[in-house]
């Protein structure tokens, strides 16, 4: 029979540790529980420990735990659009609409004119359109949703074909694969030509009277290059025009903006662009480089957005206020700017600060820090977009190079991702680098009084 008296009570570990942790008392009796629950059977299977190891373990236990809620964090790896870090930070004008609209009620579904019940997203889906250059917009939760509804509401039992390029089969992160989408959607995929090349004929071959649209997947998150082809849009266009197909293309990262204008990077192929070239309905993402909140925008031809929107399914996936508010807000932002200034949005700014701006930080941020043990200096790094956009685009950038005495690099970074907020670099070349590139101004500070506090 195991001796379970090691075991602390529950009440007395459960009382010291809400003290230290700030958690709810109810959460921190529950975590408790779940573990002497755990180290019953680990005593019982034979482990030996005593109480105060025990104890030790549950607390760093409960401390991990509690670093898992969602709080802040610098991100100092460059990476704009970090998926694993929250994606697009929004706009000072977004966040505070967002808190009045959070925080009181809203016209959400009620017309102030007439003190009837109202459209929802109105304004956004108007707003949308005119921004985009076309008939009709609407938004859901995020771009998956968006092409999951757009593919459930164009095929039927008759029709239910969709023609993919084998070039355009893609992972798009998660393990979210398009023929899987297509299957979830009840479509069939009718895949066409190789992986490197398709031909318009290859598109014709395979339109039957089973075909429900052609759909173009863009490859966002890699590149095709050497003895490849394609057919232009323009002609896919006529072609499913001619049978009376629509052409649809998942876009997925959502670049309104000419980001050839912003960095030093490809020009991204805009929903704009795509639309004009011929594709009745663009699919992208709200918060990849569009820059604003999680959402998939579904733009395009009026017919076709209406069909979407009375799809049973669009009421699953539909943005709440929140989301609403916050996409409102980003879109005025991009329609409020003329001719080529770009809104204030933080992943615009982001990519395109001047190197020279991030240089004069990391030189005054370093020169706070001389007392340290630590060699700090300043190098050259590359920044990227992230988020599965445009992987080969390298920005420059400055990074704050950290070598610190006595203690590891892993150390180092474990440390820093422990003070408030957070702060997430990356080692590199025997080194742990802060890149400045994605760190707010107004961040600086703490980056200087997080290093402070590990080093000294
Ligand atoms: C990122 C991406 C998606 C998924 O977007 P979410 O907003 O994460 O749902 C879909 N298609 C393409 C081509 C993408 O790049």
């Amino acid at each position: 029979m195991p001796d379970f008296r090691q075991l602390p009570s529950v009440e007395t570990l459960s009382k010291h540790l809400t003290g230290e942790s700030n958690l709810p008392r109810p959460l921190v009796t529950g975590f408790v529980k779940r573990r002497l629950a755990e180290w019953r059977t680990r005593l019982a299977e034979g482990e030996v420990a005593d109480k105060a190891s025990i104890e030790q373990e549950i607390q760093r236990g409960l401390q991990d735990f509690s670093s898992s809620r969602l709080q802040p964090v610098i991100n100092a790896t460059g990476v704009i659009i970090h998926t694993n870090l929250g994606r697009s930070p929004l706009g000072q004008r977004a966040s505070e609409t967002l808190s009045k609209i959070a925080t009181g009620y809203s016209n959400l579904e009620f017309n102030l004119l007439d003190g009837k019940r109202g459209k929802r997203a109105g304004y956004l889906e108007t707003a949308l359109a005119v921004l985009l250059e076309t008939e009709a917009a609407t938004a859901v939760n995020n771009c998956a949703a968006a092409l999951v509804l757009t593919l459930r509401t164009l095929i039927s039992s008759e029709k239910n074909e969709v023609i993919v390029s084998r070039g355009e089969l893609v992972e798009i992160g998660g393990g979210f694969r398009i023929p899987e989408v297509l299957e979830t959607s009840g479509a069939k995929l009718v895949e066409v030509g190789a992986t490197n090349k398709t031909h318009l004929k290859d598109y014709a071959d395979a339109i039957s009277d089973r075909t429900a649209l052609i759909l173009k997947v863009h490859r966002s998150n890699f590149y095709l290059e050497g003895f490849t082809d394609e057919p232009d849009v323009t002609e896919i266009s006529s072609l499913a025009h001619q049978h009376g197909i629509p052409l649809v293309e998942d876009l997925g990262s959502g670049a309104v903006m000419h980001t050839d204008q912003l960095a030093p990077i490809d020009h991204e192929p805009t929903p704009q662009d795509a639309l004009r070239n011929g594709i009745d309905l663009v699919i992208f993402s709200g918060d990849k480089l569009l820059g604003g909140p999680q959402a998939g925008v579904i733009a395009g031809n009026a017919d076709l957005v209406g069909r979407i929107k009375s799809e049973p399914f669009f009421r699953a996936v539909r943005c709440d206020k929140l989301i609403l508010t916050v996409l409102q807000e980003c879109i005025d932002d991009y329609l409020a700017c003329k001719g080529d200034a770009k809104p204030r949005l933080p992943v615009l700014d982001f990519l395109s600060t001047p190197v020279q701006d991030l240089r004069i930080r990391a030189e005054n941020i370093s020169s706070q820090l001389e007392a340290l043990s630590a060699r700090i200096t300043i190098e050259e790094a590359l920044s990227r977009t992230g988020g599965g956009t445009m992987p080969r685009a390298e920005i420059p950038s400055v990074a704050l190079r950290v070598e610190p005495d006595g203690m590891s690099l892993k150390n180092l970074a474990q440390s820093l991702r422990r003070t408030t907020p957070a702060v997430v670099g990356y080692v590199s070349d025997e080194a742990f680098l802060l890149n400045l590139r994605t760190v707010f101004p107004s961040q600086d500070q703490s980056i200087v009084n997080a290093l402070l506090e590990v080093l000294q």
